[in-house]
């Protein structure tokens, strides 16, 4: 429908490089910092939107139709409110990430598009980044080394999460893990900008220096504190514009949070697509380059799993293994949006010890109803001491609202803590 409405769009050229800035909405904040230096290094004038608060919602309401996905809603308002704020609107180009799957997020771009010209922007390119040949004609186009960049970007910014969330409430000295982890950020820059850090042995050195750097910070580990898992759809899971800080509104009220990394959604949509193949009978082409892929990423992820050998930290779990949980809940079918993975995780998260779940709901998301709050019965059946709590996220719920049901999912999880300590003594 959109398409039809707009048949012509500004493009994305080559000579736009030098000349226009590039706008990215924000997600994962370390792996964005990362991400940014790669494209500034390799001669792009890059921004990540930073802008939020009730404007961004209330631009999104302006342009985008309130049946919509809440992320879809918030990504394109972050973009027009960060437009309006703008004094030169005609050297930016704006750049959106599609999956490509058969979720609404692959009509994102559609979507971005019409908003743009309706709110008088309709001359502003927009980029496609995407794994699914999407756009073709305006698509963002990485070299191999690019591409060699933004995985090790990923790994590192999935270890580097791991290793802060797990440090970062038990701090003796307020404040060590972030400079850490800002000093790490800065070195991997450093490295991108040399040539280095991209190879599988340099990953594999780095990792290991980032997991005993971490190993070596003084925290306070004498009290045990409640220990939250976060799982939902990927952009509200992840986006604390999304989700109302919900990462700093956990640790403030003296949890430990724990975010499972992107690398398990990247392999989880290439796995897919091998699946695809066994399944449905889909392309041969895809699957046997998706095999080469998951090759690919499983040494760079059996790389971050053994750098936390010899610390304190438990290792994260081998994708196969997140994989096999779901197995008896939900059926590996099940893949638009999060699917299967959503369970999975929660299975994994319980079995590390982090039986609280806050699972993010966005409005209008049917993939996330039934893979996250469909099968939270059928998890407390097999894991009684799963502690769930489903929250959802639109443009009318409130911060306070969504933060006393944590509060009250916590006080459940400060109990069993009591009760394990008592029976202990
Ligand atoms: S996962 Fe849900 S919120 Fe995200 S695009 Fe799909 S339907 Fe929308």
């Amino acid at each position: 429908m959109v398409d039809d409405e707009i048949k012509e769009y500004p493009k994305f050229k080559q000579s736009m490089v030098k000349t226009h800035t590039i706008l990215i909405p924000s997600m994962l904040d370390i792996h964005m910092e990362l991400m940014e230096a790669v494209l500034l290094q390799r001669g792009y004038k890059c921004e990540i939107m930073r802008n939020q608060g009730p404007e961004v919602v209330e631009e999104g309401l302006k342009y985008v139709h309130n049946d919509t996905c809440y992320p879809a809603l918030l990504v394109i308002g972050q973009f027009i409110d960060n437009l309006n704020h703008r004094d030169d609107t005609h050297n930016v180009v704006l750049l959106i990430t599609q999956t490509g799957g058969g979720c609404r997020a692959s009509n994102y771009l559609h979507l971005l598009r019409k908003a743009l010209v309706k709110a008088g922007y309709g001359y502003i390119p927009v980029v496609s980044l995407n794994a699914s040949n999407l756009e073709k004609d305006s698509g963002f186009k990485p070299t191999l080394t690019d591409l060699l960049k933004l995985v090790a970007a990923i790994t590192y910014g999935d270890e580097l999460m791991y290793l802060f969330n797990k440090c970062r409430s038990y701090e003796k000295t307020k404040g060590v893990a972030t400079t850490l982890k800002d000093s790490w950020i800065k070195k991997i820059t450093d490295q991108f900008a040399e040539g280095k850090g991209t190879k599988l042995s340099q990953v594999k050195k780095n990792l290991n220096d980032m997991a005993k750097d971490f190993d070596n910070l003084d925290l306070d580990l004498s009290h045990k504190k409640p220990k939250v898992g976060i799982v939902g759809e990927i952009y509200i899971k992840y986006a604390s514009l999304g989700n109302n800080h919900l990462e700093d509104f956990l640790v403030s009220q003296d949890a430990e949070v724990m975010v499972p990394g992107l690398y398990g959604f990247a392999l989880y949509t290439i796995w897919n697509s091998i699946y695809d193949r066994e399944i449905y009978g889909r392309s041969l082409k895809s699957a046997i380059v998706a095999k080469f892929l998951l090759r690919f990423l499983r040494r760079r992820e059996k790389a971050m799993i053994e750098s936390m050998n010899n610390t304190k930290f438990t290792p994260m779990n081998y994708f196969d293994h997140t994989k096999d949980l779901s197995e008896g809940v939900l059926h590996h079918g099940t893949k638009m949006g999060e699917g299967w993975l959503l369970t999975a995780e929660m299975m994994e998260l319980i079995e590390e010890g982090y039986e609280n779940i806050v699972c993010a709901q966005p409005f209008g998301c049917l993939p996330n109803h039934i893979c996250g709050k469909g099968v939270m019965k059928k998890i407390k059946s097999i894991h009684k001491d799963a502690n769930i709590v489903a929250i959802d996220y639109d443009p009318s719920a409130t911060k306070v609202n969504q933060e006393n049901r944590i509060k009250l999912m916590l006080a459940i999880a400060r109990e069993r803590i009591k009760d394990e300590e008592k029976a202990e003594l």
